[in-house]
């Protein structure tokens, strides 16, 4: 029987997009709503228009466990583009550089501890503190969400050079917080989901990274999808209120006063933008309260381009000993396999970037041209020959000390409305994986609805 009701999702990010996708494959009519002139959410690819190049808004990698993102690329048709190389760099300031293997003996060797500088007896201390990390993560002591992955790591008894050369930076990478603010929880979670997913996978998470930008990757396939289904796509559509009576979903008021009609609807916006929207679902003050706790964490990129190569090993190396943030280096050369008729593209992500965030764009190259300078010979000389900033002051929710719990369920009291995003309650941290997951959660909840009379047409 066919389904008369009409779909309705709010936000065209990742959570939206996969949402809409999945309601078209089963065959529902859906409206997706995006208050922007595009789609991607905070995954989108940035042009340069003076090189006629599209950078991103800022480095997405994509671990190997990312199950339901994997799904959406299949629907989209872009799974092809997404590649996991065996081995990435950590490098110090001093030139010296390790590989962190991620397969075989040398992804033990990574994870108990790849620093040049770890004794033997080190390594061991490594290894003994792993592997109790690891037994904590699967039988969580009670205390966790009310301690930092620091303190956690100090009674782990971690070494400092094992942190130094993986859990820290590995840590900031997982809840973009550093170390003695995010919630050991947080991680400890994390960590469990990735053990629970290589023992269902019969291997260990790798780090992996699209071959292609963010549009190519996510919106170009999704357009297609909603062409061939016949998804309508409002864009610069603003929506202010979800409209419920008697316990069922009826409408969208927009910003425009105009109403969209809707049966169902997936509100896939951040906790950022969550605030008049479930004004009329009887729990909206428990949401918004949750979501003003969670607060953001700021995420600055920056994309330089510069006029010769700068030697890098791999296609993303960590480098470490920086600021108590995570500085990374992306050689899109070696991961896109472009041309370099523009110069040579290297992508710098600095999570947990709240003092870099205030700073003015000339100031933020100059300090990232001074790093790598420190970590690559090849830098010493290196004209910058173009750059582009891109601050994200609300790069994603916040997951220090005192956030583990808060994020709302799919679910609603209200069975017709369903919510989603990175934020909403997952086995995940604030990541892409996150926001796939929770749509399929909230689609699901949605194909279980009891099938709607169908109107009479005589
Ligand atoms: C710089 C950066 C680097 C990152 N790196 C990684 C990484 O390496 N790996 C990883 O897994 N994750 C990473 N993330 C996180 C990841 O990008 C996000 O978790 C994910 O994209 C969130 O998707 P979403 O759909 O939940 O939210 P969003 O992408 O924010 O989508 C929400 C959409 O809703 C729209 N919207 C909001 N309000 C309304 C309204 N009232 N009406 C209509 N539309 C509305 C917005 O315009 C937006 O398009 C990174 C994020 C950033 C910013």
């Amino acid at each position: 029987m066919n389904d008369p009701r009409r779909y309705v999702v709010i936000g065209g990010g990742l959570a939206g997009l996969a949402s809409a996708v999945w309601l078209a494959e089963a065959g529902k009519q859906v409206t997706l709503l995006e208050r922007r002139g595009r789609l991607g959410g905070r995954t989108h690819a940035l042009e340069v228009p003076t090189l006629r190049d599209v950078p991103d808004n800022g480095q997405h990698v994509i671990a190997s466990g990312y199950d339901h993102l994997f799904r959406y690329l299949e629907s989209v048709g872009t799974r092809r583009f997404v590649k996991f190389p065996n081995e990435g760099v950590l490098r110090w300031p001093d030139g010296r550089h390790t590989t962190m293997g991620t397969k075989g003996l040398q992804a033990l060797r990574t994870l108990f501890g790849a620093h040049p500088d770890a004794s033997p007896a080190n390594r061991i201390r490594a290894a003994v503190a792993t592997l109790r990390m690891g037994w904590e993560c699967l039988n969580q002591p009670a205390d966790l969400a009310d301690i930092s992955t620091e303190q956690w790591f100090q009674r782990l008894g971690m070494p400092a050079t094992a942190r130094e050369a993986l859990w820290d930076w590995l840590a900031l990478g997982i809840a973009a917080e550093p170390v003695r603010q995010e919630s050991a929880k947080v991680f400890a979670d994390v960590m469990a989901t990735g053990i629970r997913l290589g023992i269902k996978h019969r291997r260990p998470a790798t780090i992996g990274y699209p071959t292609v930008d963010l549009d190519t990757l996510f919106v170009t396939g999704a357009r297609e999808v909603f062409q061939r289904y016949g998804v309508r796509v409002a864009h610069r559509a603003v929506a202010r209120r979800i409209l419920i009576e008697e316990g069922a979903v009826t409408g969208v008021l927009m910003a425009d006063g105009d109403v969209v009609p809707a049966d169902a609807v997936v509100c896939a916006v951040p906790n950022s933008n969550i605030g008049g929207l479930l004004d009329l679902l009887p729990e909206h003050d428990e949401i918004y309260s949750a979501a003003d706790k969670l607060g953001y964490t700021p995420i600055v990129s920056t994309n330089l381009y510069l006029d010769r190569p700068l030697g890098t090993k791999s296609e993303f190396e960590a480098l470490i000993g920086g600021q108590g943030v995570i500085d990374e280096v992306f050689d899109r050369q070696r991961m896109h396999g472009r041309s370099t008729e523009h110069g040579w593209l290297y992508c710098l992500t600095t999570s947990g970037a709240y003092e870099q965030i205030h700073k003015p764009h000339d100031e933020v190259v100059a300090e990232q041209m001074a790093l790598l300078r420190r970590y690559y010979p090849a830098a010493r000389e290196a004209e910058v020959l173009h750059a582009q900033v891109v601050p994200m002051p609300r790069a994603t929710f916040s997951q220090v000390v005192g956030t583990a719990g808060l994020r709302p369920a799919q679910r609603t009291s209200v069975p017709t409305l369903v919510l989603a995003g990175d934020w909403t309650s997952t086995d995940w941290s604030a990541t892409m994986e996150s926001a796939a997951q929770s749509a399929a959660r909230a689609v699901e909840l949605l194909l279980k609805l009891p099938a709607a009379p169908v109107p009479s047409t005589a």
